[in-house]
């Protein structure tokens, strides 16, 4: 990410706002899209998630923390992902509690790496204005942190940062997200919120055609 800074050319450019503005808008999309699928994909069956699932009482033990190995060493990096958000409905605070490292390391290797790669290489081969880099950048940094956001919304003690974010609308309250986990239909968005109006237009007209359905919301077996 200092490469793409250092590799775009700054010029004092009115653009810059309100390509920050749409860069950050755009991560709060892709937290909503990436949380709905996320959500609604059904986990793989038979391979013991169901069991995990609804483990109830007795998750401090080391059988459970032998039965989540056993259970993990048996499904991709991108199912134990899938797993994460469903255990997120039924165990909201657990998120809040996970490090900032186990929060971002997903969507830096999926998300964030890539793109600022991609946008280094683009940087190299055709100067990139300043304005287009610091889009991207919000873009970037918006969704590398985006679990991050949505576990300080299961936490009360948060870093300054985030209540100067919050107070700003940059980041949304956890009254806000409270919306998501009563109904898991609506408000799919953890950064900001802006995309929620549009991203909830798309889950029902989705629902309507009968994709994302209740099923995929626990796993089985
Ligand atoms: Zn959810
Ligand atoms: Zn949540």
């Amino acid at each position: 990410m200092l490469l793409n800074l250092v590799l775009a050319g700054w010029a004092l450019d009115w653009r810059i706002v309100p390509a920050l503005l749409a860069g950050w808008f755009l991560a709060d999309l892709a937290s909503g899209v990436i949380h709905m699928l996320m959500d609604y994909v059904p986990c793989p069956e038979g391979v013991g998630l169901g069991t995990l699932y609804f483990y109830g009482e007795g998750r401090d033990t080391p059988e459970y923390a032998a039965l989540r190995r056993q259970v993990f060493a048996r499904i991709s990096p991108l199912d134990r992902i899938l797993f994460d958000f469903k255990v997120h409905h039924p165990r909201p605070d657990s998120l809040g509690r996970r490090s900032m490292h186990y929060q971002i390391w997903s969507t830096i290797v999926f998300a964030a790496l890539p793109v600022s790669l991609l946008l280094n290489a683009w940087a190299l081969l055709w100067p990139a204005p300043g304005w287009v880099m610091a889009g991207a950048l919000a873009f970037v940094i918006g969704g590398t942190f985006s679990q991050y956001f949505h576990g300080a919304l299961h936490r009360r003690d948060n870093p300054p940062v985030v209540n100067v974010m919050r107070r700003l609308h940059l980041l949304m309250t956890p009254e806000m997200h409270d919306r998501h986990h009563r109904s898991l239909q609506r408000d799919f968005a953890t950064i900001s919120g802006w995309s929620n109006p549009l991203l909830n237009h798309v889950f029902h007209w989705l629902r309507a055609r009968g994709h994302l359905r209740d099923e995929g919301l626990e796993p089985v077996g």
